[in-house]
């Protein structure tokens, strides 16, 4: 005896978010063959990944896994992506959901070469979000050389400025149109995956760590960036006040991380993520000494413990249990003190290094901007997933903190629920 609960289903499925979560949520359900929209806020789909110079525990470049997925997303006529694009409303009940959506403006149509006369052509440079603000970028620009979809996307800032119109004038494609408007869409669809994922905590919150005080102190994403190829350095990792190799430099682990005042919990990646930016600095510079201060190094499954045993052996890596208590910068020399208590022989450490990285942690995107949907978040911010309900799901990180594995493991799940809602019961 069965009973049949199930609301009338529309076919399709829309997912936020293009990062490697929602990419493989839309690809998954889409290659089973349901329609997915893909709704992205950026000019790009990749989300934080697009950024990170190589990944863990492999140590080979994201561009690789990032361009499948694109090439796989190019070949699916079952997906519709939108970039600049933003869920303004939800509405109805699992099965059939009504979504407003706002698109931004792009000032560049589908023409587009990626032939870079208007970047040329184009004096005004803006800060680059892309690089934390670590290099300027021209206000008209391509996100990433591999970006997908492969078009220019102009700045706001320019419009309505002399720059605009010698871009268009540069033009030879007819691709730049000034007069692009925000536009609205509605979508019906019958399950909603958020894949919204996660922002680098605010480091200028810590107080004690010096960021945003001093230059030679940076974060962990911002070091993802100098050691890209596609950085701000071209990937030579340099200190910021001088440009210095730096001949040594120091983790600070938790930076923020696992503490009431402010993120709770633990990031599960960061100390991943210094255990490799470790083997960036030793690669780069062979006499570089390299110092981790850290609560307890977590380095979850066998692959990663392996990975934390190789770079251990490493005798120009130093681990040193111990809560870091402060950084600072002597102006004259730009070098960083780091200050902690060593938690195995109960001695103060004052160490001096050339420049400090801060592992700041994961908070979720959707803590900051509440998602217009009801949905059902924990005190941290994370979206819990009712499955009682049913209807939304969250992916990736928008749901916890994860790496790319168990980020991709956990959107292939949610892309089954999205199916199982569509699927009369
Ligand atoms: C320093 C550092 C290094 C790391 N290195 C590794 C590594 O080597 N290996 C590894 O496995 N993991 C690594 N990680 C973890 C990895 O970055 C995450 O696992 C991954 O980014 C999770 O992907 P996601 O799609 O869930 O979230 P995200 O990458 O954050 O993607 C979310 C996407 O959603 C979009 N979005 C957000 N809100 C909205 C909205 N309202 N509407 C529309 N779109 C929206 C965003 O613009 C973004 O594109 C690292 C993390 C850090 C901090
Ligand atoms: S907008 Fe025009 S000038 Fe700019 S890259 Fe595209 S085709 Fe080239
Ligand atoms: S992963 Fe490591 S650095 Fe990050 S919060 Fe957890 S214990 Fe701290």
């Amino acid at each position: 005896m069965t009973e049949n609960k199930a609301a009338p289903s529309n076919g399709s499925i829309l997912v936020v978010g293009g990062g490697i979560s929602g990419l493989t949520t839309a690809l998954e359900a889409a290659e089973v063959g349901y329609d997915v929209f893909l709704v992205e806020k950026n000019p790009y789909l990749g989300g934080r990944v697009a950024q990170l110079n190589k990944y863990f525990p492999k140590l080979c470049p994201p561009s690789c896994g990032l361009e499948i997925n694109f090439r796989r997303i190019k070949d699916n006529p079952k997906i519709s992506v939108f970039t600049h694009a933003e869920v303004e409303k939800v509405e109805g009940t699992p099965g059939s959901y009504e979504v407003a959506v706002k698109l931004s403006p792009r000032y560049v149509n589908e023409n587009c070469t990626c032939c870079g006369d208007c970047e040329a052509a184009c004096k005004t440079e803006i800060s680059s979000d892309f690089d934390f603000g670590m290099n300027k970028i021209k206000g008209a620009y391509l996100p990433f050389e591999m970006a997908f979809p492969a078009r220019y996307v102009i700045s706001p800032q320019i419009i309505g400025t002399e720059d605009a119109q010698k871009l268009k004038e540069a033009c030879k494609y007819d691709a730049v149109d000034l007069e692009m408007e925000a536009k609205s869409m509605n979508l019906q669809v019958g399950a909603i995956v958020w894949a919204t994922g996660w922002e680098p905590y605010d480091a200028t919150k810590i107080d004690n760590l010096g960021f945003g005080q001093y230059p030679n102190i940076i974060t962990n994403m911002m070091m993802e960036r100098l050691a890209s190829p596609n950085g701000p350095t071209k990937g030579k990792i340099t200190r910021p006040s001088d440009d210095k190799e730096p001949e040594s430099i120091a983790f600070v682990q938790c930076a923020g991380s696992r503490d009431e005042n402010y993120l709770p919990y633990c990031s599960y990646i960061c100390c991943m993520a210094s255990l490799k930016q470790a083997t960036y600095i030793r690669e780069a510079y062979p006499d570089a000494k390299v110092y981790i201060f850290y609560i307890d190094i977590r380095s979850p499954g066998q692959r990663y413990e392996k990975f934390y045993q190789t770079i251990k052996e490493d005798e120009n890596v130093f681990l040193i249990k111990g809560k870091v208590a402060e950084v600072s910068e002597d102006p004259d020399t730009g070098n960083v003190t780091v200050v902690a208590e060593n938690a195995v022989t109960g001695e103060k450490v004052k160490q001096t290094v050339e420049m400090a990285v801060l592992a700041t942690g994961m908070q979720p995107t959707a803590a900051m901007d509440k998602l217009p949907a009801d949905l059902k978040y924990n005190e941290d911010g994370f979206i819990i997933n009712d499955f009682e309900k049913g209807g939304m799901f969250a992916a990736g990180c928008a749901n916890k903190p994860a790496d790319v594995v168990s980020s991709n493991q956990n959107a292939t799940g949610m892309a089954l629920k999205a199916i199982q809602t569509l699927v009369k019961r």
